[in-house]
């Protein structure tokens, strides 16, 4: 089990402008540092994947420019301690009440990414740190979903999926990790400390929620649930395949507020 160690930062690089993906969603223009070619294709895959599943905002919000992602590979560590940092740099603040990323950063140690890709992990952790990217996680007490040191988790799409895929009718929050210190807790699906072990909390395919792709440590194989997808929309986004109930376009495009103000985040440590 590998531990995601990541914390967001406000460092500006230089980076060669690869390339802008218009998908079917939103946009994410993603700006590579120096990599190889298979490395630079996990992140165009990833951006491409959640550039798909991620089909626009939700209720009036309009934005037209991409998301801009910010990717490198260098030196941080050496081997181990700390694989890499992501989250977001720029963000949208109170767009009809959500908090969106304009633009954040993809950082990892190149001292780790060789075991990282014999392992064939390199993928699933670029997913997974785009996500935070996006908002999973990192933008979460921002949009209201999640009161730091709760371990409770409590926006509506996402519960709802999460009583239905993971059979907990009764539940009324997803479980957040409250271990693995900063940057991992508070940012993550909880699952047994450490990832190892199967939870017992499966969905209905029967995988445990230990692989799921927005635990706070990698399993492999991972999968990303629906939970997670929701999730997203919970903090702003439209999504697909999922069907958003039209209540809440209603409820969100009666907030008003359509001015939208960027702002740079501090530094913070998701
Ligand atoms: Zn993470």
């Amino acid at each position: 089990m590998i531990p995601f160690m990541h914390q967001a930062r406000a460092c500006i690089l230089l980076f060669l402008s690869l390339a802008t993906l218009p998908a079917h969603g939103i946009m994410i223009d993603l700006r590579l540092g120096d990599m190889s070619g298979s490395q630079q294709n996990s992140f165009v895959q990833a951006a491409d994947y959640w550039g798909n599943v991620l089909i626009g905002y939700r209720s009036n919000i309009v934005i037209t420019d991409p998301i801009i992602i910010n990717a490198d590979i260098e030196y941080i560590d050496g081997v181990n301690g700390v694989l890499g940092s992501a989250g977001p740099t720029w963000i949208y603040s109170d767009v009809n009440g959500f908090t969106l990323t304009a633009e954040g950063d993809m950082r990892f140690d190149s001292s780790d990414i060789a075991s990282l890709e014999s392992n064939n992990m390199f993928d699933d952790v670029i997913l997974h740190e785009m996500a935070h990217v996006l908002g999973l996680g990192t933008l979460w007490q921002a949009n209201n979903v999640y009161v730091p040191g709760s371990g409770q988790y409590t926006g509506a799409y996402a519960l709802a999926q999460w009583q239905i895929e993971f059979n907990q009718p009764g539940a009324t929050f997803v479980p957040v990790e409250l271990d693995g210190g900063q940057g991992t807790a508070g940012g993550h699906w909880n699952e047994n400390l450490g990832g190892g072990g199967a939870t017992g909390i499966v969905d209905l395919n029967g995988n445990d929620i230990a692989f799921e792709l927005m635990t706070g440590w990698l399993n492999s194989p991972s999968y990303i649930s629906d939970t997670t997808l929701m999730s997203f929309a919970d903090i702003g986004y439209q999504v697909a395949p999922i069907p958003l109930p039209a209540a809440g376009y209603l409820l969100f495009s009666a907030l008003a507020g359509l001015s939208i103000f960027k702002k740079r985040l501090p530094h913070h440590s998701e």
